[in-house]
């Protein structure tokens, strides 16, 4: 089938590829990089190094700002549980928004459980929030603010500078799940004063299981460990470091901005194409911001076409993705749309589509074809 679904995951590039090879078998660069008293062991832990440079660069951080994790959710978890357990003596509020990852709401709804105060961000009914409901929410007990830069479901790009510049001032944590923007839209953390950043490098074609977490002035900023072990990550994250994985995961970064100049206008061009071509044959509804979303994703619904029928409809020929989880014959619809104030049809309707800088203007053609040859189907069913 045709794969529209990059926002769950990508392809590892072949270029990334080429170099993870190279840390993995013998002959390679396999050596543990905490074996410091032998020249293998320093040639492995100099090429993590390497990787943590080419990232903050990037990232316009510093290097020992980088702590490597498995991904994006264990770097969200280590983020929020960190800060929360470190600072408890100092308050015990956080806020973030009812529209983040399942990865931030659980952390939240776990720090719940152990005596924290969690608020629920709200956004407008074009998916993003509002900068100053975010000022209304500070209590003077609030340790931090953990907000998506870009949804997954909507592909909509949080004010972040605004709440950014707002919580400096307060003097309040920022943290922000930069997952979907890692890579494809440009994230400079020398000019926005974000506290911790998390992403995973399956997002911009770099390997699974790769991802880190990047924590400014992390001298003065405590943060709990959730692994403990042999120290390694500053003591933040113990555990023999992944080296394929990281090397794979700079290379891909390293790769994704080089290219960003080319790839933001090409796969911009590819999601217009795709909703102009759609808007020929359907009457459809676009969720979210249309302004300010990224173009790697565009989330519709098709007047009066259910999305899991659609879904099922195309398994075979064309990838989407729904924010609905079927779990034993009940649908639960998104609930960052509900949280959106979409309802109805339309929300039992929402589909997702993801795009990459692989594919081409005819991928887009086949795909509107195959979907509205299974939309008429169902049609005729009906
Ligand atoms: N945050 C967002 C916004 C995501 O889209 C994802 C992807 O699933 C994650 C976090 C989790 O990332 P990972 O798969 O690296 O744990």
């Amino acid at each position: 089938p045709l794969y529209f679904d990059t926002a769950s995951t990508t392809p590892v590039a072949s270029e990334v590829i080429e170099v993870m090879m190279a840390y993995l078998g013998v002959g390679g660069c396999y050596y543990n990089p905490s074996s410091t008293k032998h020249q293998p062991g320093q040639a492995a832990a100099a090429s993590v190094e390497l990787s943590r440079v080419e990232i903050a660069k990037a990232l316009g951080c510093e290097s020992d700002e980088v702590v490597f994790t498995s991904g994006a959710t264990e770097a969200n978890n280590l983020a929020l549980r960190g800060v929360a357990l470190a600072h408890a003596s100092h308050g015990r509020h956080l806020i973030t928004s009812a529209i983040e990852h399942k990865s931030v709401l659980d952390t939240c709804h776990a720090l719940e459980r152990e005596g924290f105060e969690v608020t629920y961000l709200i956004p407008n009914s074009q998916g993003w929030i509002e900068p100053e409901a975010v000022k209304e929410a500070l209590r003077p007990d609030t340790l931090l603010v953990s907000l998506i830069h870009t949804n997954n479901e909507t592909g909509v790009i949080q004010p972040i500078e605004a709440i950014a510049n707002i919580l400096m001032e307060a003097g309040v944590l920022f943290h922000v799940d930069a997952a979907q923007a890692a890579g494809k839209l440009p994230i400079d953390l020398a000019a926005t004063p974000i506290d911790l950043l998390s992403l995973s490098a399956h997002k911009f074609h770099g390997p699974k299981g790769a991802g880190c977490l990047v924590i400014r002035n992390r001298r003065q900023l405590r943060l709990q460990p959730i692994l403990y072990g042999g120290g390694q990550e500053f003591g933040l994250r113990s555990g023999t470091l992944a080296t394929h994985q990281i090397a794979g995961m700079s290379t891909a970064l390293r790769l994704a901005t080089s290219r960003r100049q080319q790839d933001y206008p090409y796969v911009a061009k590819l999601k217009k194409v795709f909703i102009e071509q759609l808007e020929q044959q359907f009457c459809i509804k676009i969720h979210g911001d249309r302004e300010r979303c990224s173009p790697y994703i565009v989330n519709f619904s098709i007047n009066g076409i259910g999305s899991d029928a659609l879904l099922n409809q195309l398994a075979t020929t064309v990838a989407l993705s729904s924010g609905s989880a079927c779990s034993s014959g009940t649908i639960d619809p998104s609930y960052v749309l509900r949280a959106m104030g979409v309802e109805g049809d339309a929300l039992y309707g929402a589909v997702r589509a993801s795009f990459s800088r692989y594919h081409t203007m005819t991928d887009i053609s086949q795909a509107v074809e195959r979907i509205t040859a299974a939309v008429r189907r169902m049609q005729e069913l009906d």
